[in-house]
C-alpha cells in the first residue's frame, strides 16, 4: 500500500529490527489495521442482488487507495471515473455510481483515518470521529487533506497522501 522496500531479512517475521527497515514500523500501525479490518468486513456493496461490486477482493480495494494516492492532485471524480472505467479483480466493470461512491468512501476513511461515510455510519465505531466529512467530487484530495486537517503542515499532508511517514501522521493524530 506505501510502496513499501523492505529490507529482506525480515521476510516472514512479525517486525524488522533494522531501524531504516520500513517493517520495523509495523506496531506503529496496529491502530491502522485495527480500523482497516472494521471497516473492510463491513463493506457491503450499494445492492446484494448487484452483481458487479466495485470492490470485490481486498486487491480492489488496495488498488483504489494506490489510484488515489498516486493522483493527489486528481479532484475525486476524475478518479473515479478513470478507476471504474477498468474491470476489477473479478474481471467485471462496475457502473454502479452509489457504489463506486461508497468504495471511494471507504478508501478515504482508510486513507485519512477520519469518516468519509461508509456503511458504519451509525455504529458506535466511529463515534470519536464524529459525523462523517464528505469528500466532494470536484476536490482533489489534496485539496481534501488540507480541509481536513487545517493545522498539519504541508510535510506530514504530503506525508498522509505520499510516502513512509505514515507512522508518524498516526503518532500525531493518536496525540491529539
Ligand atoms: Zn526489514
Amino acid at each position: 500500500m506505501w510502496n513499501w522496500k523492505i529490507c529482506g531479512a525480515c521476510n516472514g517475521h512479525m517486525m524488522c529490527s533494522q531501524r531504516k527497515c520500513p517493517w520495523s514500523r509495523m506496531a506503529l500501525l496496529h491502530t491502522f489495521w485495527r480500523r482497516y479490518r472494521t471497516l473492510t468486513i463491513n463493506y457491503a456493496p450499494e445492492s446484494t442482488t448487484f452483481l458487479f461490486p466495485a470492490l470485490s477482493s481486498h486487491d480492489d480495494l488496495l488498488r483504489l487507495i494506490q489510484a488515489i494516492r498516486n493522483g493527489p492532485d486528481l479532484d475525486r471524480e476524475h478518479i473515479v471515473d478513470s478507476h471504474f472505467s477498468a474491470p476489477n479483480s473479478n474481471g467485471k466493470v462496475c457502473a454502479n455510481a452509489a457504489d463506486q461512491d461508497r468504495a471511494m468512501n471507504l478508501a478515504a476513511s482508510i486513507i485519512f483515518m477520519i469518516n468519509c461515510g461508509t456503511s458504519l455510519d451509525s455504529a458506535d465505531f466511529f463515534e470519536q470521529d464524529g459525523p462523517p466529512i464528505s469528500w466532494r467530487s470536484n476536490v482533489t484530495a489534496t485539496a481534501f487533506a488540507s480541509e481536513v486537517f487545517p493545522h498539519e503542515s504541508p510535510g506530514s499532508l504530503a506525508s498522509i497522501l505520499g510516502d513512509t511517514k505514515l507512522s508518524d501522521l498516526l503518532r500525531s493524530l493518536a496525540a491529539s
